[in-house]
């Protein structure tokens, strides 16, 4: 079957005792047992529980992969990854990534004796070159966030083959609908279903899914031992929002696409990310490896930070704040909202400079949103 069928059906089968279409919420801790140590599949919520079972089910299937694994927050979906690992073990990273990603491997694991050296993204050879003998792991992100970065999952994922390491993609930014890694050879899917998945910027939600069943027994021994799993209510929400990711990802697409254009095109803006556009050096990866570019666009505004405060404060429709891939519009400034715990030193190397901006484009008319990025950008330095 097709993925918007899939999206609708997959996991989601009328509830054989009532009928009921929708997947209810099991609000439930616990599960009555027909006599001691028989049960019906489910004990305790942490666990497992029916809800979340509709949702792991659902996502693997949109990923095609075999199994998936549902979690608390994006964040703890990746902290899981990482939980297969011990001390002395090496992971190498791509060097554009969520800046909460990077908290994460360089704060938290590190201290567990879990290092972590960084690979230029959109080279696959530079990934090769850091591999050693105790290297376990390779962490990216395609596209990147914010810098929109891609990196070629197919000659990537045969260097890792090769090696004997494990490939995880954050495939939060392209979501199911443009991009399937494990098809591609990754080993691992993390997202962050808080953004495109559920998509209504209303829950946080995190998810992995593997086509490995040791892998999977692995992960799903971690997920109930350290407990960062979804409740009931949260799942049914992420579950609701699935159902329309494709109908939402291709307006978001078309949406960004549009806006990338015209921002190109303006005075005020010294450079537009996007990888639909012709000018980015990835293009044509992009074209190859995704089915859509996606509903994010990067730019760097002439004029330094007041610029930056004049554009976002005469914003009307976009919303200034963190996070992205809600139906909303949203402007993040990653200086100090989604990078700032990344130091001003590092950021700079990078790239993600004082004037730079990540627009979330929503599902508005993009009409309305290229008025109020018009109003916005003619307020600087008026
Ligand atoms: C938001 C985000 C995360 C973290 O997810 P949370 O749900 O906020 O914990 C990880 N990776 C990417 C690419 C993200 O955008």
């Amino acid at each position: 079957m097709k993925f918007e069928t899939r999206a609708i059906h997959d996991g989601q089968q009328p509830d054989p005792q009532t009928g009921a279409v929708i997947v209810p919420v099991y609000q439930t801790s616990t599960y009555q047992q027909d006599g001691l140590g028989v049960h019906r599949g489910y004990e305790y919520s942490r666990t497992g529980n029916p809800t979340r079972t509709a949702l792991e089910t659902a996502i693997a299937s949109l990923e095609e992969g075999k199994f998936g694994l549902a979690y608390a927050s994006g964040l703890a979906a990746s902290a899981a990854v990482l939980t297969l690992f011990q001390s002395g073990d090496h992971i190498v990273v791509g060097d554009d990534l969520y800046g909460g990603s990077y908290r994460l491997f360089e704060k938290v694991f590190r201290k567990f004796g879990i290092d972590a050296t960084y690979a230029q993204i959109d080279d696959p050879a530079s990934f090769k070159k850091q591999i050693r003998n105790n290297t376990k792991l390779v962490w990216v992100e395609t596209p990147t966030n914010p810098l929109l970065k891609l990196v070629d999952l197919k000659a990537l994922s045969k260097i890792t083959k090769d090696a004997g390491v494990l490939l995880a993609v954050d495939n939060t930014f392209a979501s199911p609908y443009l991009q399937k890694p494990l098809l591609s050879g990754a080993d691992i899917v993390v997202h962050s279903t808080t953004k495109y998945i559920a998509g209504h910027s209303d829950i946080i939600g995190g998810a992995l899914v593997v086509n490995d069943e040791k892998l999977y027994q692995e992960l799903k021994f971690y997920q109930n031992a350290t407990g960062a799993t979804p409740g009931p209510w949260d799942s049914w929400l992420v579950i609701r929002g699935l159902r329309t990711l494709s109908l939402r990802m291709r307006e978001h697409s078309a949406n960004a696409l549009f806006l990338a254009h015209f921002l190109e095109g303006h005075p005020q803006v010294k450079k537009v990310i996007y990888p639909g556009l012709s000018s980015h050096p990835q293009h044509e990866l992009a074209k190859k490896q995704m089915s859509g570019f996606g509903g994010i666009v990067s730019i760097e505004l002439h004029g330094g930070i007041a610029a930056v405060e004049a554009f976002t404060k005469e914003l009307k429709i976009f919303v200034l704040g963190e996070s992205l891939g809600g139906v909303e519009s949203l402007v993040t400034y990653p200086a100090k909202m989604s990078h700032g715990s990344i130091s001003r030193e590092e950021r700079y190397r990078r790239g993600i400079t004082d004037e730079f901006l990540r627009i979330s484009v929503g599902i508005e008319h993009k009409d309305d949103l290229k008025q109020d990025l018009e109003n916005a950008l003619a307020a600087i330095g008026a």
